[in-house]
């Protein structure tokens, strides 16, 4: 019997009966080619279409729509900004149109031929007009559309969304019955969701706006369920099935501690400690995110945290996003340990090849005690001898995956290091629940003491040699600065700070000490250049956002950051925490003419907000989440329908849910948990590192 064959999701499209060859082509063109891509191909959103009405019984400033042929055209107004005008006619009267810039359209709507348009009337004297309408070609005895809601497809060239629509159409039905709901029917119910096969097919094919509505609700709540489940899934495996080592704290290894460091905590550091070091002494692998603002002093935190674990006679690892923060860290950890017994490496890219063996070879047999480095330190054959902790430096450049992979350093599979994950960018509290719904966080508030806060100034760069030249007066009375050479892209950024450097050499600096800094020189380069920065020797650092995370010259005060419109919120604040280290008030002043209302409100929230966190939700909301914290950044699958702007709420109870629900099944070995548990491996297994918990 055609038709009748069995199909399943991953029946091929091409062949499958109600998809013509042409659609199937088209539709691979868009990556699908079986069943089940199609039924996955989600709609962006969806748009009403009204009932056609008779021309004549349309009013003005009413949203409808109608049907009829092209009487007339023409092409209006000055060249290159024509509109084409257009009449509608049917049996019962006629209505004018008209496209803006719409030249291009003048060979699709010609005298004759037939359409179907819909927009919103306005008078335009004694007759209607629809401007811009949303239109569409009939080509045969189409029937005329009812009241519905459309969904819009993610489209190309090639497919446009509605042939998308026709081609979901005709296997939706089909399509269907295929579907199995991975939530318990109990569970289901109590919060009020749809079933999942009820809800793709309302996401097609809604019947009205609030079946729309409620189709996105429960399958965004899907990918947020899913993803808390997995979080804490893995919470809980590493808690339950590894053992760290205990690392305990007494007063008298406290006050060693203590000593190695050049000034007393403040409460907010001591606090901060005080939680790390309970952690710690547990066999429980710890797993926190220390919050921070820039400046803050993490490093301190860090360092204390891994003395403990030298101090229990084992290893700690230090991992920094770039290889100028290793080796800044090196260089402070080693001076503040200089004289100890202490063993302080550094493994970077960089490290010189006929180094690494040995390096690793002490590693091995623990005669290293702490290991600095970038993610090198995650490659394979870096094996420790007894890793009790791992502290990761700015943790948004790092992703769950990596942290993961980090875990594994552990000795064998049955023992896990403590992890500390500390970041200054300051992530929105609704982010940092979905990203390290696994993770316990502290937070250092405040400054130390003698910091002033950083001031800072908006100039447009008609003002650019005035504030060049208030930075001279001011370096060649001792003090640094860094001067930020604008971020274009990561291949132009450095053609851009040389430009600079030239510029400013032999212009309003001339005769002052510059250094470049910026990340394709070689390891020892920067070293140096940074050496002689800390040192003094260089009144200013021209350089790129390399300098944004970490860098810490306490003598550096000023800051110019041109075209600072190009850059945003979050890597402004960062850049400017490297001043205002000192003693010095420091200034920070932002060139730039920002052209669009965005950019102009992200200067001035960077101007008039200094606090991280504060800033970090301004940030969140001007632009939305997915550019302040990519997907791509957190090494997780982004979502296809979840916003967590605007599912806010969802995600609260999805956290809440999960949390309990592994509390209560921590296998998801139920019976009715089986297919939950498939899904949630299949999407998050790999980049959780989650084990088959079967
Ligand atoms: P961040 O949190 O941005 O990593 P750092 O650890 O680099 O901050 O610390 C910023 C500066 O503050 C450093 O120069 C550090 O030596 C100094 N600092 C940290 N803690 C204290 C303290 N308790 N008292 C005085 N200075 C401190
Ligand atoms: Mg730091």
């Amino acid at each position: 019997m055609p038709g009748a064959e069995a199909i399943t999701f991953h029946t091929p499209l091409a062949g499958l009966k109600g998809i013509g060859p042409k659609a199937a082509a088209d539709l691979a063109g868009l990556g699908i080619t079986r069943l089940g891509h199609l039924l996955a191909h989600l709609p962006m959103r969806h748009e009403r279409i009204e009932a056609e009405a008779p021309l004549r019984t349309l009013k003005a400033e009413q949203i409808v729509a109608a049907r009829g042929e092209i009487t007339a055209t023409r092409l209006a107004g000055t060249r290159g900004k024509e509109r084409l005008e257009a009449v509608l006619c049917d049996d019962t009267g006629r209505i004018d149109l008209v496209w803006f810039n719409g030249a291009f359209l003048r060979k699709s709507i010609m005298p004759g031929a037939r359409l179907r348009v819909q927009g919103k009337t306005r008078q335009r004297g004694p007759g209607l007009q629809l401007a811009n309408p949303q239109y569409e070609i009939l080509d045969g005895d189409e029937p005329p559309a009812e009241a519905r809601i459309r969904p819009v497809y993610p489209a190309s060239e090639a497919i446009a969304s509605r042939r998308i629509e026709r081609a979901v159409g005709a296997v939706l039905d089909r399509a269907l019955p295929l579907i199995e709901d991975h939530l318990p029917e109990d569970y289901r119910r109590e919060r009020a969701l749809p079933a999942l096969r009820d809800a793709y097919r309302m996401i097609h094919r809604p019947a009205d706006e609030r079946e729309a509505l409620e189709a996105r609700r429960r399958l965004a709540f899907d990918e947020l369920l899913l993803l808390q489940l997995g979080v804490h899934l893995r919470r809980r495996e590493t808690r339950m099935s590894r053992r760290a080592p205990r690392l305990a704290c007494s007063p008298a290894v406290d006050a060693h501690i203590r000593k190695r460091l050049s000034f007393a905590l403040t409460g907010a550091q001591n606090t901060v400690v005080a939680e790390i070091a309970r952690d710690l002494a547990r066999d429980m692998p710890a797993n926190r995110l220390l919050q921070g603002d820039v400046g803050s002093g993490k490093t301190a935190v860090a360092l204390y945290a891994m003395l403990l674990a030298v101090a229990g006679r084992h290893q700690a690892a230090l991992m920094a996003p770039s290889e100028i923060l290793a080796e800044q860290h090196a260089a402070t950890i080693g001076d503040m340990l200089r004289g100890s017994r202490v063993r302080v490496a550094l493994l970077t890219g960089s490290t010189p090849k006929a180094d690494r063996p040995g390096l690793l070879k002490r590693l091995r047999a623990g005669e290293i005690d702490i290991l600095i480095g970038t993610h090198a330190l995650l490659t394979e054959d870096v094996a420790f001898a007894s890793l009790a902790l791992v502290v990761v430096d700015e943790q948004h450049r790092f992703g769950v995956h990596q942290r993961a992979r980090l875990r594994a350093k552990a000795e064998d599979a049955s023992s896990a290091p403590h992890v500390l994950v500390m970041t200054a960018t300051p992530i929105p509290r609704t982010l940092a629940i979905t990203l390290f719904g696994d993770l316990d966080v502290s937070t250092i508030t405040g400054l130390p003491p003698g910091r002033k806060p950083v001031r800072t100034r908006v100039v447009p760069s008609a003002r650019r040699a005035e504030v060049l030249a208030w930075a001279r007066t001011r370096l060649e009375a001792g003090e640094q600065a860094y001067i930020v050479a604008p971020s274009i892209d990561e291949s132009e950024d450095l053609a851009s700070v040389e430009a600079l450097h030239t510029a400013l050499g032999d212009g309003p600096f001339a005769g002052l000490a510059l250094g470049v800094l910026h990340g394709r020189l070689k390891a020892a380069d920067r070293e140096r250049v940074m050496r002689r920065f800390r040192a003094g020797e260089v009144h200013a650092l021209v350089c790129t956002t390399i300098i944004e995370v970490g860098v810490d010259v306490p003598n550096a005060s000023i800051m110019i950051v041109e075209s600072a419109d190009r850059f945003g919120l979050a890597q402004l604040h960062q850049l400017r925490g490297r001043i205002g280290r000192g003693t010095r008030p420091s200034v920070c002043v932002l060139i730039g003419d920002p052209a669009t209302p965005e950019s102009q409100a992200r200067l001035e929230a960077a101007r008039t907000i200094s606090d991280g966190f504060a800033l970090a939700e301004r940030d969140f909301e001007l632009r939305g989440p997915g550019e302040v914290f990519g997907a791509r950044q957190s090494g997780l699958p982004p979502f296809k329908v979840a916003d967590l702007m605007r599912d806010r709420e969802l995600l609260a109870l999805a956290r809440r849910d999960a949390a309990a629900w592994i509390e209560r099944s921590p296998g998801l070995a139920a019976p009715d948990e089986k297919l939950l548990r498939a899904r949630l491996l299949k999407t998050y297994g790999e980049a959780l590192g989650l084990a088959d918990v079967g």
